[in-house]
């Protein structure tokens, strides 16, 4: 009763606002119940709504190149998977994704990749530049990882609106055990910072059941969410690559994820929260379950056919092999079973 008695205050402390505790946080984490996880999946999507109402905003995605300087531990396109077969698209390429994609309704056009050499702050503000130009009433997200605050400043002046950097985890020490030392905990927490600081539309977030996780870190990386407000948040769970170091380990638990989905809905009522294809790639129906707990964002793939595969961060990533239309048709009906419907809309933070 006690306990009941408690978890019940942590709910209404974080649903009031009020900055929690890690001992509340803690309550929260690990007092999860499935009757727990329905209500709070409830209070979540009852913010969401209130917020955003039953919209879901959809994010083309364009992943444009996996080649990558880094290592990270859990990534399959890491720079020592030398069985990833590399590939770039190229301006025209990407181009050709905007138009298709503005024409099916796409009002975001996500760029992603690994940290490549090749395309330099010039070159990639040019081709942010060009989408801008092209489809100006369209946002341009980038998620192209860790690069000096001058050159976050030249792309958002090229016109890039939002930018995606995972922290991965807010624990320093998990942090020493994701990346290899070369890459610094500090360093990526202070390019967040720089985004922000910059006007970013900014999205933090980091994967559940990643090797090494704890409570602990799940609470380090509440307290960071809480502190540091984001606009958006990505999670979804760590799903091993064969050909990465964490090829041994077992998949993060997607309950666990809709449930983190449910208290990140909660504390940041505003965040722009994706339904992520690891979480769909790990629960059949995940987008639909990520939405009921309080997400509002969906990503489908843009990419050109031939390099989907390719762009290969876990094993089994989905793809469907479809059209992106056809995707985007399937998409909307499974939304509109659960209430929900998708618009054609850049998706700002409100
Ligand atoms: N290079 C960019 C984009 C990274 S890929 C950057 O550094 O931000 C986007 C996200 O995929 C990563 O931030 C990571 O959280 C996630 N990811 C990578 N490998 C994964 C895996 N094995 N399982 C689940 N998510 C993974």
């Amino acid at each position: 009763m006690e306990e009941e008695k408690r978890f019940r205050a942590c709910v209404e402390a974080l649903k009031q606002g009020e900055s929690l505790s890690r001992e509340d946080w803690r309550v929260l984490l690990e007092g999860r119940t499935d009757e727990r996880q329905e209500i709070l999946a409830g209070e979540a999507s009852l913010i969401r709504d209130r917020v955003y109402g039953k919209r879901v905003f959809i994010r083309g995605l364009i992943e444009f190149t996996n080649f990558c300087k880094n290592n990270c531990y859990y990534c399959g396109i890491r720079r020592g998977n030398q069985k990833a077969e590399r590939y770039r698209l190229t301006e025209e390429e990407i181009m050709q994704c905007c138009h298709y994609g503005f024409s099916i309704g796409f009002r975001t056009f996500v760029l992603q990749g690994g940290e490549d050499a090749y395309f330099t702050t010039e070159r990639l503000a040019a081709i942010v530049r060009r989408i801008k130009q092209s489809f100006p009433e369209c946002a341009v997200t980038l998620s192209v990882g860790e690069r000096e605050r001058e050159d976050y400043r030249i792309l958002k002046e090229a016109g890039a609106d939002r930018y995606l950097l995972r922290h991965e985890t807010a624990n320093p020490v998990h942090y020493g055990c994701l990346h290899p030392p070369e890459l610094s905990f500090a360093r990526r927490m202070n390019c967040l910072r720089s985004l922000k600081e910059l006007g970013f539309q900014t999205g933090a977030g980091f994967m559940v059941g990643s090797p090494g996780q704890t409570v602990d870190c799940l609470i380090d990386d509440l307290l960071f969410l809480a502190e540091f407000r984001p606009q958006m948040v990505g999670i979804g769970p760590f799903i091993p690559h064969r050909e990465s170091p964490f090829c041994d380990y077992s998949r993060g638990d997607v309950k666990l994820t809709l449930y983190l989905l449910s208290l990140i809905r909660i504390l940041l009522p505003h965040v722009l929260l994706p339904a992520t294809t690891a979480l769909r790639t790990a629960l059949l129906g995940g987008r639909e379950a990520g939405i009921l707990a309080g997400a509002n964002v969906v990503m489908p793939n843009l990419s050109p056919d031939k390099v989907r595969e390719k762009y290969q961060l876990y094993d089994h990533k989905l793809t469907t092999g479809k059209e992106a239309a056809e995707g985007l048709r399937e998409l909307k009906e499974s939304l509109a079973s659960i209430g929900y419907f998708v618009v054609v809309d850049r998706g700002d933070y409100l």
